[in-house]
């Protein structure tokens, strides 16, 4: 798969529809058929992420010269949205992962630094993705501490402290996804100084066997169960210096400048809509496979019902598809405010076409024998996802689209 995604006889398009194809396949004749399992047990897709591996995905967003399959971001979306069509789960512990190539790579190369900074950078990434590409190792991505950093409104409690040949982290991640079966954990923390700031984050790869990292709490969640994001607790955990995922202050300008960088996480969600819009029309056809073919397609309410799903999925599929086209460094007002109303969006309509589903399909339909329950369930967490959760994308774009940055009412 590798060789013929990345070769230069395909326009970008049509590799984009090949890897889509291979997820599609990878998808319905793997993933699907496991989904119920793990999402039962909460227990992490180990298998799915072997068949990842086998098929080169793990490196999907590790540049080409690098040995990965060079995706970009528009087309690690539209995967990502392929992959969460078959298991949520399983697609956004890959958005953890995957970014972790993207941010460093294609999203990275756009920012500015010194050609001091720029040479770290190659020297740091070089041996993240041979990792990835060569040794199939899998990267988490904990952020979140329960407070406002996760947020983007304050820094990161997690510090980092300077010691000879690397840092000394210490620090406490709540719901860290891949818990448990990650190789490596992608922390953003604080470098440890007077005066800090978020402009003195630090985004560190920390190895999984690590000394005096250790993950612990339950996970029993309403959705997205497959993730495992129990509690990671760091305490003097020392890593080298070429643990760094990016150079000091390099995440702060991503994050400032390249904003889309946070709408990775929706793509799962639109591809948990179309799951549930492609399930109600099978189920209202009698065409689902294990149960008697009984057709309640004749009904007008239902067929309006059904209209109004496919409404919903095409409004917001149009603005995705926008919105990860428009996607680059220093986007406009327009394209910035656009990526919240999108983000804000995917994550609500994908619960509202879940919840749609199961009132038109009806009783039996949300039994736990059927995928119909658990994609409602795993729909439901999309807007709690920071920084952007559904709030707080309103929060912004109320603000933002009545005042320019410095404006005040004084
Ligand atoms: C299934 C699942 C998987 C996840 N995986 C990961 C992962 O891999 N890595 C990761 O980093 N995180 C992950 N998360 C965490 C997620 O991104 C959020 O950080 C988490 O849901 C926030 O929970 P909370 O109860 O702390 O939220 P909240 O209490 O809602 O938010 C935390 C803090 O953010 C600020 N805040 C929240 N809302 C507002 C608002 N409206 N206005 C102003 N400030 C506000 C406040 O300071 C608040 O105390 C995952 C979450 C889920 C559900």
């Amino acid at each position: 798969m590798a060789t013929v995604f990345a070769s230069s006889r395909h326009d970008r398009k049509a590799r984009q529809a090949e890897l889509i194809a291979l997820i599609a396949k990878l998808g319905r004749e793997k993933f699907a058929p496991r989904a119920a399992a793990y999402d039962r047990d909460a227990s992490f897709p180990f298998d799915n992420y072997d068949d990842l591996r086998a098929h080169g995905l793990l490196g999907l967003c590790v540049p080409e010269a690098y040995g990965g399959l060079g995706a970009d971001f528009e087309t690690y979306c539209l995967a990502a949205a392929e992959m969460g069509r078959w298991c949520g789960a399983t697609a956004l512990t890959f958005n953890m992962h995957a970014c972790s190539g993207l941010w460093t790579g294609r999203l990275a190369d756009d920012l500015e630094m010194t050609p001091a900074q720029r040479a770290e950078l190659e020297a740091l990434r070089a041996e993240h993705y041979r990792r990835i590409v060569q040794d199939g190792a899998v990267y988490a991505q904990p952020f979140s501490e329960g407070s406002a950093a996760a947020a983007g409104r304050a820094p990161f409690g997690t510090l980092a402290s300077k010691t000879e040949g690397g840092w000394s982290i210490s620090g406490r991640k709540i719901f860290a996804s891949l818990s448990g079966a990650a190789d490596y954990y992608g922390v953003l923390c604080t470098e440890d100084r007077p005066d800090r700031s978020m402009r003195d984050t630090l985004y560190i790869a920390v190895p999984a066997k690590a000394a005096g990292l250790t993950i612990v709490g339950d996970w029993d969640p309403l959705g997205m169960r497959a993730t495992v994001s129990r509690t990671l607790v760091m305490k003097d955990v020392f890593v080298p210096d070429n643990a760094q995922l990016m150079p000091r202050g390099l995440y702060f300008q991503a994050a400032t400048k390249w904003p889309h960088m946070f709408l990775t996480l929706s793509p799962t969600y639109m591809g948990i809509a179309q799951a549930a819009y492609d399930f109600t029309l099978a189920y209202l056809r009698g065409e689902v496979e294990g149960q008697p073919p009984v057709k309640r397609r004749m009904y007008p309410t239902k067929q309006i019902a059904v209209a109004e799903m496919y409404i919903k999925l095409q409004q917001t599929r149009a603005l995705f598809e926008r919105t990860i086209a428009e996607a680059k460094v220093g986007p406009s007002k327009d394209e910035r405010l656009r990526c919240y109303a999108a983000q804000f969006s995917i994550m609500e309509n994908s619960n509202a076409i879940c919840a749609l589903a199961i009132r038109t399909c009806g009783g039996q339909s949300m039994l736990k024998s059927l995928p119909l329950e658990r994609l409602y369930r795993d729909s439901r967490c999309g807007a709690l996802m920071l920084p952007w959760t559904a709030e707080l994308c309103l929060d912004r774009l109320g603000r933002e689209t009545l005042y320019e940055p410095g404006e005040t009412d004084d």
